[in-house]
């Protein structure tokens, strides 16, 4: 989600516990692979020598407070055993490789180039790297061509205009979509949700009416062999996602962040709600990991408890679904 990394690590959460004990029960035979997992949105960073512990579902209280007092942690401690952050680089990418390897886990992962080189190299097959751009400052269109053109990105994103103060239809990214078209390059769009106080306390060009998922079509309708997938699928916005996954039959969503960040009835209705309107072949399993690891348990607990979903509907969230929206080989995952 982008959230800004400065306030989240002030912040905190409820114990993993419960979901780590339904995630490793699951299947009696302990030496049977577990059945792949992709997640879809990842962050590549470090460890972080200040970060804080954080609490799952902590915006389950949002904040009263007002401009002149002090600005609003929304850390919750009051949870039994908050998830530890990696403080050093050694402990995150451990925890990466053992999700890799014993979750059985394949992550597209965006961020920090160095990291996600340092991670692909330790387990290749489990690790598509993306590259991200928000804004045309960053990189030039030649570049950006040259960077997906020489094989090891497969994917872009997390492409995120909207802390830009910018629709994902604005004309200055326009080029870069295009080629991402021409590539044939998938690509992950943040749209929604950011977490309390975006606008006002980390990220002052931030607008929630830019994570409309109506401002997409312009942009959709301008590249019509592009394949996008709504990042954070638009939360909290769901009647203008399913009208637009409706008029666009390739749009797909993911879930990442706010399936640990909000309050888990509400995670619920929003992904029930999108299931029910027919779209559960189109919704796609992300973290939006950063520097806690155990957030991948969490999340991963989060689509195990759907007790609306059925098995078949979770297996498609999990991985079918990825497979097909990124054209993957289904057969070298068994
Ligand atoms: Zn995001």
């Amino acid at each position: 989600m982008r959230f800004s990394i400065n306030l989240y690590i002030k912040k905190i959460i409820p114990s993993s516990l419960f979901f780590l004990s339904l995630v490793f029960s699951a299947n009696a035979q302990e030496t049977k692979k577990r059945l792949p997992i992709i997640d879809v949105h990842v962050h590549a960073m470090g460890g972080n020598p200040n970060a804080s512990p954080m609490c799952p579902w902590f915006l389950k209280d949002m904040p009263g407070s007002g401009p002149n007092q002090e600005p609003p942690s929304f850390i919750n401690t009051d949870c039994i055993s908050p998830l530890q952050p990696a403080r050093r680089d050694a402990e995150m990418d451990a925890a990466i490789l053992r999700a890799n390897k014993e979750l059985n886990v394949t992550m597209v992962v965006s961020g920090d180039a160095k990291v996600i080189h340092r991670w692909h190299k330790a387990a290749p097959d489990h690790i598509i790297p993306s590259l991200g751009i928000s804004n045309a400052d960053q990189m030039t269109i030649e570049a950006f061509r040259d960077s997906l053109s020489n094989g090891f990105y497969k994917v872009m994103g997390e492409v995120a205009p909207q802390y830009q103060g910018m629709s994902p239809s604005d004309m200055s990214l326009d080029e870069y979509f295009g080629v991402a078209e021409e590539l044939g390059i998938p690509v992950g769009i943040h749209m929604g949700t950011g977490g309390n106080g975006m606008a006002n306390l980390t990220s002052p060009k931030y607008r929630a009416s830019l994570g409309q998922p109506f401002l997409l079509e312009d942009m959709l309708a301008r590249h019509p062999k592009l394949k996008i997938w709504v990042m954070h699928a638009g939360y909290p916005m769901v009647d203008q996602m399913i009208a637009l996954m409706g008029a666009n039959a390739y749009v797909y969503v993911d879930l990442a962040g706010f399936i640990w960040s909000y309050p888990l009835e509400e995670i619920h209705d929003y992904l029930k709600r999108l299931v029910q309107a027919g779209f559960g072949k189109r919704i796609l399993y992300g973290t939006d990991l950063m520097m806690w690891p155990e957030l991948l348990e969490t999340s991963i607990g989060v689509i195990e408890s759907a007790n609306y979903l059925s098995e078949e509907q979770k297996r498609d969230i999990f991985f079918n679904n990825a497979v097909r929206f990124f054209n993957l080989d289904a057969s070298k995952f068994e």
